[in-house]
């Protein structure tokens, strides 16, 4: 057997290779922010390419030398699937951020895999367009670790999916070769489409270099109310009917339970109305139109006349952009959830619309019966069924923390569910993934990581549990 690697060796050995790779040791990394996970710098040292050439050369030469890869872009994932460890080289993309080219004609960006959404959201906004993703952690997360994690969010409701949102896309592939597939259409049945095999797949089957974006027009301005109601159902059927009103272009709808909306509004120091505060549901509601004013009458007037057949039992129309984005606060703020309930289990799920508020219901029960008087903080992108669940419990031993997610987690493939909507697996749920995922498509994947990195070298440890045979 041989002998770990100390990141002083592979630091040597990468800059012995002549390529443009900079190199962040154990000393840099010490003052930088890991990201959502602790381990994330575990290797103790990171590979910066400069382009795809250099990162193939370097894939190239980890492959000769057995050392495994662990890809990372923003370190906003909220699944474990950037962490390292000690004989491992993480390989960040923060060198490689070129917004290569829009065209607002076709409808189209090309974009390297490091650039940030929010850098790509900007650019597009200049032309009028937007990449119809769009998520809290904006500013950080990358094109690269949105496609590798599929990422939903706010606008997928409308605009699809990561999936929906790729035309093309370039990656280095565990043997070192390139997977070019730059294609600039919508239209494209040649053959097996096997882009989609590394969306989603959280850098266990090649590193993301480049990618085409599917873009779509930008509203001119927005309106943003909050909306209080009696419950899921009610707010899901407010929803689908602003979502059907062609003059009102409903471009987010969030979900937020009573707990959930407390808590936040009492860190964040914002008092709201009694009937939105006690409401047992609240729906962040988001509408497009031509100018702010024209936006909010048209959203006005659409609750005028949706509040009795809907049930609406309060709510605030934003009267300020300030106002917007104070309601906004409420639904992406996370940072409470930690120095509540330290070491918290979140849990991204996914139903069918119609069934969120009976899947809420499901899974209170089932964490009471864990432990009685158990509930969890339910926030909810309604209109796709997709549920954020964090029962309300620090502390949890690894016991607690199966239970809690067999809890969450069972039955929900009896609803037509997912037990990751939106985050993956990475290395936090890959427990949960065996438990909860069939055993013939588990088989599958593993069958195809078999193939594309037999040595196992492409981000051990996330999703697939069978590492495959060191090299
Ligand atoms: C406040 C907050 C809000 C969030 N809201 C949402 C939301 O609404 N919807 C949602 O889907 N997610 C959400 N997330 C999760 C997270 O932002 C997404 O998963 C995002 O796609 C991760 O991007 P990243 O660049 O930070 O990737 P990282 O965290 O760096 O990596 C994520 C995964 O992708 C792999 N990876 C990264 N770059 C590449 C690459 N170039 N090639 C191959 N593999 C790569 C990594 O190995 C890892 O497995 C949220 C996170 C936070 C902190």
């Amino acid at each position: 057997m041989t002998a770990t690697p100390s990141a002083a060796t592979l630091d040597a050995g990468i800059r012995a290779l002549g390529l443009d790779i900079a190199l962040r040791d154990a000393a840099e990394l010490a003052g930088r922010h890991p990201g959502t996970h602790p381990d994330n710098f575990g290797a103790g040292l990171v590979a910066r390419p400069a382009d795809t050439a250099a990162l193939a050369g370097l894939v190239r030469w980890c492959r000769a030398e057995g050392i495994a890869l662990v890809p990372q872009g923003g370190l906003t994932g909220l699944v474990g699937g950037t962490v390292s460890a000690p004989g491992m080289l993480a390989v960040s993309t923060d060198r490689m951020t070129a917004i290569e080219a829009i065209d607002a004609a076709s409808g189209i960006a090309v974009v390297q895999a490091g650039a940030t959404l929010e850098a790509v959201q900007q650019a597009c906004a200049a032309v009028g367009m937007e990449p119809g993703i769009d998520l809290g952690s904006r500013g950080t997360a990358t094109i690269g670790g949105l496609v590798s994690t599929n990422a939903g969010g706010i606008q997928a409701f409308r605009h699809g999916v990561m999936r929906h949102r790729v035309l093309g896309l370039e990656a280095v592939l565990p043997d070192g070769s390139l997977l070019s597939d730059m294609t600039q259409v919508v239209k494209n049945t040649t053959g097996y489409d096997v882009k989609q095999l590394l969306i989603g797949a959280e850098g266990t089957l090649g590193i993301v270099t480049r990618v085409v974006l599917k873009l779509s027009p930008l509203p001119a301005a927005r309106a943003v109310a909050l909306l209080a109601l009696p419950d899921a159902t009610a707010a899901l059927r407010l929803g689908q009917a602003l979502n059907a009103d062609p003059a009102l272009s409903l471009q987010a709808c969030e979900l937020m339970t009573r707990d959930f909306l407390h808590l936040n509004a009492e860190a964040q120091g914002t008092s709201l109305p009694g009937g939105v505060a006690e409401a047992p549901v609240t729906l962040l509601v988001e509408t497009a139109g031509a100018t702010p004013e024209g936006a909010a009458a048209a959203l006005e007037t659409a609750l005028d006349a949706l509040w009795e057949p809907c049930g609406l039992l309060d709510g605030i129309v934003a009267q300020s952009l300030d106002q917007a984005r104070r309601l906004w606060h409420l639904r992406e703020d996370m940072s409470v959830f930690a120095a509540r309930y330290p070491g918290y289990l979140s849990c991204d799920i996914s139903v069918p619309p119609a069934r969120v508020g009976e899947a809420t219901a499901r899974i209170n029960a089932a964490l009471a019966e864990v432990e009685p008087g158990l509930s969890a903080l339910v926030f909810a992108h309604l209109l796709d069924g997709n549920l954020h669940v964090i029962p309300r419990r620090g502390g949890l031993t690894p016991a607690l923390r199966a239970r809690l997610e067999d809890a969450i987690y069972g039955g929900l493939a009896a609803m037509g569910g997912a037990m990751s909507a939106e985050h993956g697996i990475g290395s936090k749920k890959q427990r949960a993934y065996e438990a909860h995922v069939p055993a013939a498509k588990r088989a599958m994947v593993a069958a195809i990581k078999a193939v594309l990195d037999p040595a196992g070298l492409f981000n051990p440890g996330k999703i697939v549990a069978v590492q495959g045979e060191q090299a």
